[in-house]
């Protein structure tokens, strides 16, 4: 009976290791397809910009008279692989633990206005109603790292807008105190398709594009909201979501600030 009772024992602590290894298994099988996955729309993602580079040089020796037309569209081709270079090159720092913030006095007023001012021209260009509301005063100066501060608002407006088809997006900004500190609040709504319920807490994991389809119509690789939620813990705060399918999302962003009432004329003063 003893003998039988630690044979049973065994078997269970057996047993509770196999579910474990499948677990595990299970777990770097997903690890595994997300890899694939990221490679396969990666390889895309690096590809157009290429294609669109070469295309119009190509375009513009052809025709030397419209060669200023055809540069213009390789400059802006350029620049999209340019921004998929960095979201690569910063994700990388961020998993070793290398990014650093670099924290300046700048005018937040100009920066948040400037990058509103930039996006309202892409949801114009796709028919979308764009309203940018300032809930507070906001500071002329603050400390913060004002590279990374924009970076996340510029990822969220440019999400709403690219996986929104028709309506609106909309950003509201204003400082709040919470635990004695100010905190930067961006809130960006949108009307647009929206992120199943199970796939809410997914978005912000690297590699992460809730749908495959989706990313063929919208484009993308699933780091810029992986990078934006390193960034947002990296300044101290924190990002977070809520969504309908069918009906659109809303992504808040914390962030604690230091407001700076006169900035020294020593001091490093930089406007984004
Ligand atoms: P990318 O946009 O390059 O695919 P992100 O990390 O920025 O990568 O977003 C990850 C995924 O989250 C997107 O592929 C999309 O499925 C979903 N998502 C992000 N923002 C929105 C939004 N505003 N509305 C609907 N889905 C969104």
């Amino acid at each position: 009976l003893p003998m039988e009772r630690s044979l049973r024992a065994n078997i269970e602590k057996l047993e509770l290791a196999l579910i474990k290894a499948k677990r595990a298994e299970s777990m770097a099988n997903y690890a595994n397809q997300a890899k694939s996955e990221f490679l396969a729309s990666m390889s895309h993602e690096l590809r157009t910009p290429m294609n669109g580079i070469f295309g119009m040089i190509e375009l513009a020796l052809d025709k030397p008279k419209r060669a200023p037309y055809f540069l213009q569209k390789a400059k802006g081709a350029g620049n999209q692989l340019l921004v998929l270079i960095n979201d690569l090159l910063d994700l990388s720092k961020i998993e070793s633990g290398k990014l650093a913030i670099d924290k300046v006095t700048f005018n937040l007023l100009q920066l948040i206005d400037d990058i509103a001012a930039v996006q309202e021209v892409h949801a114009r260009n796709k028919q979308l109603k764009f309203t940018y509301n300032r809930l507070t005063a906001l500071p002329d100066f603050i400390n913060s790292d004002p590279v990374r501060v924009g970076q996340i608002l510029n990822n969220l407006l440019s999400n709403a807008i690219k996986f929104t088809r028709h309506g609106e997006v909309t950003l509201e900004v204003g400082i709040f105190i919470k635990e004695q500190t100010h905190h930067l609040q961006f809130t960006v709504k949108d009307t647009g398709i929206g992120i199943e319920h199970t796939k809410l807490k997914k978005v912000f994991e690297r590699f992460t594009q809730s749908d495959q389809s989706s990313h063929r119509e919208f484009g993308g690789t699933g780091l810029g909201l992986a990078i934006s939620k390193q960034l947002c813990e990296l300044l101290g705060g924190d990002i977070s979501v809520s969504s309908k399918v069918g009906k659109g999302s809303e992504f808040v962003a914390v962030l604690p600030i230091e407001i700076v009432k006169t900035p020294v004329a020593s001091e490093k003063v930089k406007r984004a």
